[in-house]
């Protein structure tokens, strides 16, 4: 399958900011100066004053407090963001509890106990805290705060092990499903040309994308016809919709181009060269939308602080939702094309 854009570079300049080992992280307990060193985060940036907590959009080192290098932007996890979400049902006594942090806001399980000491554990739902009853929650803050570079990176590590496992589930056979502009959609072999049943702008949940393939296709020729199919929706959707935006706005870019970047939805240059991911496709539209204000947003301010948002607004009023919902995803959930 041919990657049209793959070999582009300025994309690529990401300096992994995540997998690095915290620094002589000291031992789990309740230590006054321990708790209360400041646990810095040279390499990620929170993209707004106004908005430290828990955003996947990352600044990248290297430039000013208020300048982007050219190229950078979306992150969509994997090197940066962490999501940290409550497990669908807590331990007996326990609860969810979130604290923010310079690089993200993490979320964990708080549990009570006799032990001396505060205690963290990377458990199959994340980040685990135990303390003494004796402790105050702005203690126990203050102790995450103050371990966060070490419990990042273990939630990392916890992470990509969970991406493995739903790598491996990725299930490339006749009536597999995957997600499509925000719905369920089902894939098929068999049928005598590829097509969409339903309307492939509008989808609807359960809605069949007929591969057109005969029924022994192998798995990879059944996950790269998909693959080809989402890209040319992804190609297609987002000319409709970045049309829409330049028209409304009267901004022009240089030109724009679908990415496979593997950490990062977006991309602007100070040249107006645009890349878009076209892994959005799996997202509903208003997502769509969102990261392309974004994108044009940087057209005016490349930066991440408050006069970017408020273009972001003025491109795309109501942009917070969609914005959440990406930050709030888990790039582990999507389908995986290797
Ligand atoms: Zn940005």
């Amino acid at each position: 399958m041919t990657e049209p854009d793959a070999q582009l570079t300025f994309d690529w300049g990401l300096p992994a900011p995540a997998p690095r080992p915290a620094p002589a992280a000291p031992a789990p307990r309740l230590d006054p100066a321990g708790a209360s060193a400041p646990s810095p985060q040279p390499d990620t940036r929170s993209d707004s004053p106004t908005d430290a907590a828990a955003s996947p959009l990352l600044d990248l080192p290297g430039a000013g407090p208020a300048a982007l290098p050219p190229g950078t932007d979306l992150a969509l996890g994997g090197s940066g963001f962490v999501p940290t979400l409550p497990p669908t049902t807590l331990p007996a006594g326990a609860r969810w509890r979130e604290v923010a942090t310079p690089a993200q806001t993490i979320g964990f399980v708080l549990l009570r106990s006799k032990r001396r000491t505060i205690g963290f554990l990377i458990t199959d739902d994340g980040l685990r805290v135990t303390a003494p009853r004796w402790v105050g929650l702005g203690e126990i803050d203050e102790a995450v705060r103050g371990k966060a570079s070490w419990i990042l990176s273990r939630l990392r590590t916890w992470q990509e092990r969970q991406q493995r496992v739903a790598m491996h589930r990725a299930r490339w056979e006749d009536g597999g499903e995957l997600p499509y502009l925000g719905q369920t959609i089902r894939f098929r072999v068999g049928g005598d040309r590829r097509h969409f049943a339903g309307d492939a702008l509008a989808p609807q949940a359960g809605d069949t994308l007929w591969l057109g393939l005969p029924s022994g296709a192998d798995g990879n020729r059944i996950r790269d016809t998909v693959q080809a199919w989402l890209q040319g929706q992804a190609r297609a959707i987002i000319q409709t919709r970045l049309d829409h935006f330049l028209q409304r706005t009267g901004l022009a870019i240089t030109q724009w181009r679908l990415s496979s970047a593997r950490t990062r939805w977006g991309s602007c240059t100070s040249q107006g060269h645009i890349m878009l991911n076209w892994r959005l496709v799996h997202f509903a539209v208003d997502v769509i939308d969102y990261v392309i204000a974004h994108e044009l947003a940087h057209l005016r301010e490349m930066n991440h602080g408050p006069g970017f948002w408020t273009e972001v607004g003025h491109i795309l009023p109501g942009y917070e939702q969609a914005r959440q919902t990406l930050r709030q995803h888990d790039p582990a959930s999507l389908p995986s094309f290797t």
